[in-house]
């Protein structure tokens, strides 16, 4: 996340110091070059609360549902509010901040962007809870599915409660008519990356899924390999629209790059079908299993793990046991909190929908109909 707020900023601030003369632009590569040296992890910040989504951040009855400037200083701008969601929070060392929806200019105070130390005074985390994190708190490691690392990306909360920037952390105050380009870069940005990582998910999947099959008997079966084969097109087609969106990519004034915001909004809009799919056809293939399995101190208990070794196995001279953790990793992979990020994380599908109708060029593609169809163009009326 923080980089693809970095990547957003970058090309955001050079623009408004072009038009503006700041030098916002110069303090964000300062602070760039600092993190750059120090190592540091940056999270990207742009999540609001919202309170009621029927209004804009400067109609909310609680004003504090955006971030905004509280106070604005010779030195500095003190912050209040709060970024939801916040992966890698607890884990990063600088949180950029940046608006969550583009601002009018009644929403002035809203329109920040800035960077502190995760430390800050006056800035509180509060760790969000995940499908089966008392699993991993008890210390089960079949149970927990992944024993080795944290579900999803460890979320937290971050409040501000009137915490102090120094001037040289601002990089944008109060410019609304760049809030668009700022939120539009940067989603596009992350919505580059699902490809990437939701393949990654699903490869995992697949082979779990593909290995529980070989030990359950039903790997050779015809519907099983067109189900198992079906996960592989969903995951190389998310894969896809990654590698296509960055080849497409265009430098921008400051010379960051941008991914090609079309095929973006493609790619994590078919994240939020194509995860949910090949966890269906996971659950479809693995079994009933996965939802009533015994726990790992019945399976270690003297009285009744003999009973869950013999009515819970597989495949003759494979271990029980491996059964179970397969189907663990499974059951873990399919829950509530890993396909939530899917559907919302880099923003709900209506805002990738509003980009794909908004940047589909129906112009041009009612033009193209028409001259197939013997149309004269001069015919054409713009939403008619
Ligand atoms: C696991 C996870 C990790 C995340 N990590 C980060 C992060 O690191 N940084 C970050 O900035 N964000 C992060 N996000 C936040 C993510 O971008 C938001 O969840 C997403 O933008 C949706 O916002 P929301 O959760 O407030 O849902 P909402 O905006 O409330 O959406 C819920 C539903 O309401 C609809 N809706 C919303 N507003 C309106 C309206 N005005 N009128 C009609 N319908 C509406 C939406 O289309 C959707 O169907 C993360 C989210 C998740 C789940």
């Amino acid at each position: 996340m923080g980089l693809d707020g970095i990547n957003a900023a970058y090309s955001v601030t050079y623009e408004i110091d072009r038009k503006c003369g700041t030098d916002y632009f110069e303090r964000f590569k300062k602070w760039l070059a600092y993190i750059q040296e120090e190592n540091l992890m940056v999270v990207g910040a742009m999540t609001d609360p919202k309170g009621d989504r029927s209004k804009g951040p400067a109609e909310q009855v609680d004003p504090d549902q955006y971030l905004r400037i509280v106070e604005r200083r010779d030195d500095g701008l003190v912050i209040r509010g709060a970024k939801l969601h916040m992966t890698g929070g607890v884990n990063s060392h600088e949180i950029l901040i940046m608006p969550t929806t583009a601002m009018d200019e009644k929403s002035k105070d809203y329109a920040v962007v800035c960077a502190i130390p995760a430390d800050a005074p006056g800035v509180t985390m509060i760790f969000g809870r995940q499908a089966n994190d008392d699993r991993k708190d008890n210390r089960e490691r079949i149970d927990s599915g992944n024993p080795v690392f944290g579900g999803v990306g460890g979320e937290a909360v971050i409040a501000f409660e009137d915490v102090f920037v120094p001037r040289e952390r601002v990089f944008m105050d109060g410019k609304t008519e760049f809030t668009n380009a700022l939120v539009y870069r940067f989603a596009a940005h992350h919505r580059a990356n699902y490809g990437g990582c939701k393949t990654g998910l699903i490869d995992v999947l697949t082979g779990a899924v593909t290995y529980l099959t070989q030990i359950q008997g039903t790997a050779g079966a015809s519907h099983v390999r067109d189900k198992v084969t079906e996960m592989i097109h969903l995951g190389e087609t998310l894969y896809s629209s990654s590698i296509a969106c960055a080849a497409e990519g265009w430098p921008t004034p400051s010379g960051a790059y941008m991914v090609d915001t079309m095929l973006a909004n493609v790619g994590k809009h078919n994240a939020t079908r194509f995860h949910f799919e090949v966890a269906r056809l996971a659950a479809d293939l693995a079994g009933g299993f996965l939802a009533t399995l015994p726990s790992e101190y019945d399976l270690n208990s003297e009285d009744t793990g003999h009973l869950v070794k013999k009515y819970f196995s597989g495949v003759a001279g494979i271990p029980t046991e491996e059964r179970i953790k397969i189907g663990r990793l499974i059951e873990s992979m399919i829950g509530g909190t890993a396909l939530v990020e899917s559907m919302h994380g880099a923003g709900s599908p209506q805002a990738q929908r509003v980009m794909i109708f908004r940047e589909g060029d129906l112009d041009k593609k009612v033009k193209l109909a028409k001259t197939l169809a013997g149309i004269a163009p001069e015919r054409n009326r713009k939403g008619a």
